[in-house]
């Protein structure tokens, strides 16, 4: 059992009392085009934190389910039903808050599995922050990106024709393929998406352009995507990342 909200109150002390690494997945509720679940983020972020627990003997918390706002050129944008946004500040907050309380249940050593392009620096931002107050506790946190552990081999794999990078990935062939591994049942493949990529400038814009933005809320296509592709990467994640895992732990 590696879901902290599984465990009993005498089994979480118990457990921690052995200095697991506690990994916390870090989602969002966002448009992931008409194939993919809202809650998309969080789910694969939770699939690649358990596997890591799994292989390390730790612990995943239950993930973060809102995120930082949606972009445009990496999320589609606010426009779609269903996106639901947090300030900055909120994620910060959140990250902090529940930095401080495993560090008052005596965790020493957590993990942020990143789901949400958006999340990334207002996730540091609350370790940051949470450092100023218990840093002198010895606590050492990492934070991650899962999709940049993917490797030149995997890339090739998995993107015969050419990577489009993580931001344009949106909903894309990374996302359908790790959903058609985990979660099969989740994905609608009678309305994959399957148009050109986004071709978006070098600004953005306040109000934002939703022309920018295929209507389908995917960034490119979604066709290439297999579950074989899923697991390929799913795979490789948990390897490159577990070892990234032991070395800094
Ligand atoms: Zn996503």
């Amino acid at each position: 059992m590696v879901h902290v909200s599984d465990l009993s109150w005498p089994e979480y002390a118990e457990r921690v009392a052995r200095d697991p690494v506690v990994l916390v997945p870090c989602g969002a509720l966002e448009q992931h085009g008409p194939h993919l679940p809202l809650g998309t983020d969080a789910i694969l972020a939770s699939a690649v934190s358990t596997g890591i627990a799994e292989a390390v003997g730790g612990l995943v918390l239950p993930a973060l389910a809102y995120g930082y706002k949606s972009m445009p050129k990496s999320g589609g944008g606010a426009h779609f039903p269903g996106t639901t946004n947090l300030d900055g500040g909120t994620v910060a907050s959140l990250v902090r808050d529940l930095i401080r309380e495993q560090v008052r249940h005596g965790v020493r050593r957590l993990c942020f599995v990143v789901g949400h392009y958006e999340n990334q620096w207002f996730v540091t931002e609350g370790i940051d922050l949470a450092m100023r107050e218990v840093g002198h506790t010895g606590v050492r946190i990492m934070r991650l990106e899962y999709w940049d552990f993917i490797e030149p081999a995997t890339i090739e794999r998995v993107f015969p024709d050419g990577y489009p990078g993580a931001a344009l990935e949106h909903a894309a062939v990374i996302e359908t393929s790790l959903m058609l591994h985990y979660q099969p049942h989740h994905v609608r493949l009678d309305r994959l998406p399957d148009h050109r990529s986004a071709d978006f400038p070098p600004y953005d814009m306040f109000p934002p352009h939703r022309h920018w933005v295929p209507s389908s809320g995917a960034l490119t296509s979604a066709k290439a995507a297999t579950a074989e592709k899923g697991r390929i990467m799913a795979e490789q994640f948990r390897d490159s990342i577990v070892a990234a895992v032991r070395r800094e732990f």
